[in-house]
């Protein structure tokens, strides 16, 4: 192992290299295509069980690829927030949702995935306010969904960033509920309006009594501080009439629907009644 240990390092060093330059190749692949307008928003139904409407849509971006074909969030959006690129792309989101959602019947909002470094960045609120304004979207019809995460940091400024957005009078949703580690005392003090519940936890929902005991105590304790409670990643009946049961208010999965393109969303919308 010892002899190895020079060309181990010096392999070691050409990996990292590889690893920056790809990074960098991805890094303009995407400057690229927002250049060229290969971004796409899909729109996911969000869903009250009692009517089987939608409430509002969850915008999920795709990055269509020439070539490629359709490039899941979770292969770029990391690039993006460690190259910075996340600022310019998160705007263009916040636009193309804003622009979707006045095509759609006025009781439906348009949900907006947010990354934790848009929230270390001042420029958000008047990002989200020029979005606003321009698509003439009113505030209350845009929901900015927030990780867990970001609470986490609970600087100044994001404790500011957060009491600016809701000034304005946007929605505030926490995301991934229960991957992290936010504590009821967050949640008091940021005062979100919706609490969404990881999939992890529906995931297991038919296994484990335990499962259900979880869901039962964060809707008890969401409810109990006035949050709205959503459960994503719904994809059985039989997860859907455990959470009626339980009393959740909205719901969120494939079981209703996969994110669609524009087209489909608006089809979808002018069809109430039918999720
Ligand atoms: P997320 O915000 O937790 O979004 C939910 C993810 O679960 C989406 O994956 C959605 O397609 C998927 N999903 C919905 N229903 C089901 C289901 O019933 N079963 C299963 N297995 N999955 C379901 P997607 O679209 O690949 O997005 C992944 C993540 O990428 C999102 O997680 C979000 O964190 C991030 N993301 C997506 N769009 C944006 C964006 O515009 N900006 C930022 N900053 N992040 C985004
Ligand atoms: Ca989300
Ligand atoms: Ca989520
Ligand atoms: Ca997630």
């Amino acid at each position: 192992v010892k002899a190895d240990g020079r060309s181990g390092f010096r392999i070691f060093q050409h990996e990292m290299e590889l690893a920056t330059r790809a990074r960098h190749a991805v890094e303009s692949d995407l400057r690229g295509a927002l250049a060229n307008g290969e971004f796409e928003l899909h729109y996911q139904p969000i869903v009250d069980p009692a009517t089987g409407n939608a409430v509002s849509c969850e915008a999920l971006l795709r990055w269509k690829h020439p070539v490629a074909g359709y490039i899941p969030p979770s292969e770029f959006i990391p690039v993006a927030e460690d190259t910075g690129l996340i600022l310019q792309l998160g705007e263009w989101v916040l636009h193309e949702a804003c622009q979707e959602a006045r095509h759609w019947p006025q009781d439906v909002s348009v949900a907006v995935n947010l990354s934790p470094r848009q929230f270390s960045e001042p420029q958000l609120a008047f990002q989200v306010v020029r979005a606003l304004e321009r698509s003439g979207l009113p505030p209350q019809r845009l929901e900015l969904e927030i990780t867990e995460s970001v609470t986490l940091g609970a600087t100044q400024k994001v404790v500011e960033t957060i009491s600016n957005l809701r000034r304005l009078g946007v929605r505030l949703s926490l995301d991934d509920f229960g991957t992290g580690y936010s504590s009821l005392s967050y949640l008091r003090k940021y005062a979100f309006d919706k609490l969404k519940i990881d999939r992890s936890f529906v995931t297991d929902l038919s296994k484990t009594a335990e499962s259900i005991a979880i869901i039962r105590a964060i809707i008890g304790m969401g409810r109990s501080i006035g949050m709205v409670i959503v459960v994503e990643g719904v994809e059985t009946e039989a997860q859907l009439a455990t959470l009626r049961e339980e009393g959740c208010d909205l719901v969120q999965g494939y079981y209703f629907s996969r994110p669609v393109p524009s087209q489909g969303i608006r089809a979808m919308l002018a069809a109430p009644g039918t999720l």
